[in-house]
């Protein structure tokens, strides 16, 4: 058994004098506060902190409450979206915002049976909903926070459905001791600071008079993911213009990566070993072309090369196919209002070759 305030008191105290300083953090008695996490809780989804940041803080400007940011178009979202990546998130957070205000008066709710019904919410979410929004107790575990408890009591992370509902009893128990916003938010701070994935600064870490993993000098990195070789992707991507100037985009499939988000026209993304059946079936499609550039992409799981292909003689056969699947003419000075990936935005540069 342990005391809870031997974690609670010293936590609280260095998470008051040192948290960090995020936008949604701010004010945390204001009506707008559940939206505030329920905006960064989606952004915060597989992506760092740093790179939510200036999203964040733009989407706030423009869609400064849940009402308002219900009026908002999915092509708006995706837009703004830009550059965060998994635009599913995106189209999620504007469908739940959207049955927010229709069925519960706009107020995000403070129940995390209701929340986990709402599309994009799981348990994850929902939990850190209630606890940083509500100041009320979860089981809200993030990677951060499973980290710093399995080394504080050494738990085994050999059975990781067993060790994350170990750490989620205990963050129940801990959010019901003492404030859930603070203690969950200082363990996210404590764990990006100090009890890192690869590294530890123990002698700075607020918590090592109790932490066992500390004082056994024994730290488990063995759920610490080894770098993966990152696969590389290759494809074309297609610059169709007409005479008066506009070009053919389409719209990407609901599902699957950069999911409703506008683009030219490209080919399936493959690995190298199967590049020379693409080429081939492009041409078909396509008729004369020539290649002007290419582009790469950084996603979490590969790498993309995108050769850009100015196509002068094309098939009208396929582009008539292609509109009926949604394709359409734009002038490029309506490109930037539409939710074009950060990925295609790359391409941008090079209309008009
Ligand atoms: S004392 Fe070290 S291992 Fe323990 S919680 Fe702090 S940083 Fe992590």
């Amino acid at each position: 058994m342990y005391n809870s305030n031997d974690i609670t008191y010293p936590l609280i105290s260095w998470y008051k004098l040192y948290k960090r300083d995020l936008p949604w953090r701010r004010d945390f008695n204001h009506a707008n506060t559940p939206y505030n996490i329920l905006v960064s809780e989606f952004m915060l989804q597989q992506t760092t902190v740093n790179s939510v940041i200036d999203h964040y803080n733009r989407f706030i400007d423009r869609w400064p409450d849940l009402k308002i940011f219900s009026d908002a178009t999915e092509d708006e979202v995706l837009e703004m979206w830009s550059g965060l990546g998994y635009y599913s998130r995106g189209t999620n957070l504007l469908k739940t915002c959207k049955i927010i205000n229709e069925q519960y008066q706009g107020k995000v709710p403070n129940s995390m049976d209701i929340l986990k019904t709402l599309p994009g919410i799981g348990d994850y979410i929902s939990s850190a909903i209630v606890s940083i929004a509500y100041d009320m107790p979860s089981q809200a575990v993030d990677t951060n926070i499973q980290r710093v408890i399995t080394r504080y009591f050494s738990l085994k992370y050999d059975d990781p459905t067993k060790n994350k509902k170990n750490v989620q009893d205990i963050i129940f128990e801990l959010t019901s001791h003492d404030s859930p916003r603070e203690v969950i938010q200082g363990l996210m701070d404590l764990g990006s600071k100090f009890c890192k994935p690869r590294e530890v600064h123990c002698k700075e870490c607020p918590l090592n008079d109790g932490c066992v993993a500390f004082s056994n000098k024994f730290f488990d990195y063995s759920k610490v993911k080894k770098q993966k070789k990152i696969p590389i992707k290759y494809g074309y991507v297609f610059l169709i213009k007409k005479s008066n100037g506009s070009y053919m985009i389409t719209k990407r499939s609901s599902k699957g990566v950069l999911a409703n988000t506008y683009q030219f026209p490209t080919s399936e993304w493959q690995e190298e070993i199967q590049i020379q059946g693409l080429i081939k079936s492009s041409r078909k499609n396509y008729g004369a072309y020539h290649e002007i550039a290419s582009i790469n992409h950084q996603f979490s799981h590969f790498k993309l090369e995108l050769k850009i292909i100015n196509v002068t003689k094309y098939n009208s056969e396929f582009l008539d196919s292609s509109i009926t699947f949604g394709g359409k003419w734009v002038f490029p000075d309506e490109l930037n209002k539409m939710g074009f990936s950060s990925l295609m935005k790359k391409v941008f540069p090079y209309l008009g070759y």
